[in-house]
Order: C-alpha cells, then sequence, then structure tokens
C-alpha cells in the first residue's frame, strides 16, 4: 500500500506517542529478517537478501501470512535472536516518536522450540534496557497465550509468566484464531494471571461476533480488547464498553489485510468513536502488512477526520489507557501537549 500523506503527517510524526498493540514476531523488519536469516542459512526457507525478503513477505492470502509468519518464528532460535529481534523493534518504534510500547510477546513458541523459558525472558529484558538506554522508548511485555495451540499453551504461558516474571510484564493476553478457540476455557488462566498483578488484555472480536468481546470481559476481565471491532455490531456492547471505559486496541490496516473488514472504508472506527467506546491506535503486525503506527494514524485521522485537535486527543487516548504509573502517563501527556503547543 502506498504511504498515505496527510496535513497532520508531520503532527503525527513529531508526537511522542504509546503503541499498545504490536506483536514481537509480528514486528520483525525484512531487514531485521535478513539478518536471523544470514545467521541461520541453509536451514530456513526465508531468503536472507533484502530485495528478495520484500518478495517473500507479499502475502497472496492470510494462510500465506500464517506460512510466512511462522517461518520467521522458525528464525529465532537462541536468546541471541530474541535479543536481536527485541532491540531492533524497538529502535523501530522510536524512529516513529514511539515513547512506550507494550509489545505482545508469546514465549511459549520460543520455549517449544527449544529456547529456555529464563534465557528467553532475559533475553528481551537485555533488549528491553538496551532500547531505553540508547533510544528513551520504553518497552512492556504482554505474554500472550497463542489461542490455536490451545490449554497446553496456555498453562504454559501462565507458569511462563508467574515463575519467570520479569520486570517489564504488565500484562497477560490471547492471540491467534478466535474462530474455534471460545474464549471462556481460558478463564482460569486470567484469574490467575490477574491474581498476580497482570492486566487481562485477551484479543476478540477481531474475526468473530460480538459475543466473543463480551466472553473476554465476562470470563477473562478483560481491561482493554485486543481489536473488538466486531462490538460496532451491539450497541449494548458499545455502551458498556463506553460506561466502563473499557478500549479497543483498533488496528485499521490489520483488519483490511487479514480480511475482517472487506476495505477500509467499511472500517467500523467511526461508528464505535461515534458511541463513546475509547479507541487506542495500534500497527499489530507492522512489516507483515506494509504498515507502521505512523501509518495507522493517518489511517485513522482519514476514517474520524480529524484536525490537529483531535489527532492530538487520539494519540493522548494510547498514554491513558496504557499501563504505566500514573506519573510516567502524565510525563508523557506533558511531552504531548508541548508539541502541541
Ligand atoms: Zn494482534
Amino acid at each position: 500500500m502506498a504511504p498515505q500523506t496527510s496535513p497532520l503527517t508531520d503532527l503525527i510524526a513529531a508526537l511522542p506517542k504509546a503503541e499498545l498493540h504490536v506483536h514481537h514476531v509480528g514486528s520483525a523488519s525484512p531487514e531485521t529478517v535478513a539478518r536471523l536469516a544470514a545467521r541461520h542459512a541453509g536451514s530456513s526457507p526465508v531468503p536472507a537478501d533484502p530485495v528478495l525478503l520484500a518478495d517473500y513477505f507479499t502475502f497472496t492470502d492470510f494462510a500465506h501470512f500464517i506460512e510466512v509468519y511462522l517461518s520467521v518464528v522458525d528464525l529465532i532460535r537462541d536468546p541471541d535472536d530474541v535479543a536481536t529481534l527485541t532491540y531492533d523493534i524497538g529502535a523501530d518504534l522510536a524512529r516513529q516518536n514511539v515513547r512506550y510500547a507494550e509489545l505482545t510477546v508469546t514465549p511459549y513458541t520460543s520455549v517449544i522450540r527449544g529456547i529456555a523459558a529464563e534465557a528467553f525472558c532475559e533475553a528481551i529484558e537485555d533488549a528491553r534496557h538496551r532500547v531505553a538506554r540508547d533510544h528513551g522508548t520504553e518497552l512492556r511485555w504482554i505474554f500472550d497465550i497463542p489461542g490455536e495451540s490451545g490449554l497446553p499453551a496456555a498453562d504454559a504461558t501462565l507458569e511462563i509468566a508467574l515463575t519467570q516474571r520479569p520486570d517489564g510484564l504488565v500484562g497477560f493476553g490471547l492471540g491467534g484464531p478466535e474462530v474455534g478457540v471460545p474464549r471462556p476455557q481460558f478463564a482460569p488462566h486470567f484469574a490467575a494471571a490477574r491474581a498476580a498483578g497482570l492486566h487481562s488484555v485477551p484479543h476478540a472480536g477481531e474475526t468473530t461476533g460480538p459475543q466473543t468481546v463480551w466472553d473476554a470481559l465476562e470470563h477473562l476481565g478483560a481491561e482493554r480488547i485486543g481489536h473488538g471491532i466486531a462490538a460496532a455490531q451491539d450497541e449494548r456492547l458499545m455502551a458498556h464498553l463506553a460506561d466502563r471505559q473499557i478500549a479497543l486496541e483498533v488496528c485499521p490496516t490489520s483488519n483490511v489485510r487479514t480480511g475482517a473488514v472487506a476495505d477500509l472504508a467499511e472500517h467500523p472506527l467511526p461508528q464505535l468513536v461515534a458511541a463513546g467506546v475509547p479507541v487506542t491506535i495500534a500497527s499489530d503486525d507492522p512489516p507483515m502488512f506494509s504498515t507502521t503506527l505512523l501509518q495507522e494514524y493517518e489511517v485513522a485521522a482519514d476514517l474520524l477526520q480529524l484536525d490537529a485537535t483531535g489527532l492530538v486527543e487520539l494519540v493522548r487516548q494510547s498514554v491513558r489507557f496504557s499501563f504505566q504509573g500514573d506519573a510516567a502517563k502524565a510525563a508523557l501527556l506533558a511531552e504531548i501537549d508541548a508539541v502541541q503547543r
């Protein structure tokens, strides 16, 4: 997709931002993937040449996307790979003036490929500290259950979260497909994670209907919802989200690329906002969907017909609904205000 530009482009870039829905492996840039492919040349189908990689990253359909995604997962073989990936993501976010990001990390997929949970957590923490030191961007983790792997993955993810408990861990999530993966089965895992002080942030209502969002609220204690766009089909649910101030993490380009919505013109973001549902704009798997957080703000500003004031308010929303402490939120909001003046 060609990058959109608007009168707000410079402001979008200049504003300090928070990114609340972005996946770890899904954020691997072609450059990072090329480096990892070169490191493991001969044992991976992924090309190490960035030019060939651009073709490799052109998806024919959602199944192809999953295939490519998993081939990148297969390149993450040791703690150095984890640290390289994580550090590069932090640097990419910093280049967009993202000052705080909650990265959805799936330790299970690395642990079953032979990386010890402790080493995995040390690697992401090491990268987190280096990103903060070198780029001034704060990374935090949401450990998510890969839903397609079912209860064994849920058990393992919870155990990793609770026994390793890296300092950057703030939330517990649930990703992967929704069809055939009912949310209520994970209620005990979310209850245990919440009892341990982790925030509940499951994906729901991305590719299925509003009932999945209700399930995430009622059975998983969701404090924010990954995607949740199906809420637009249910007035009572939108009123509930507005009333309880439960934000949806909306990733417009992702929704089009995965076929969750037919095209941007049909994206329900305007209905959600009109109903008073809090939303945060996010990028999901940006290089894989040929987007960036900057681009997602362009799209959102266009869909919502925002002026500069409206855009700043949208950017502030991500800070407000983040899991930072009040002092850190206030500091970032003050920096946003300083740009706006
Ligand atoms: Zn996601």
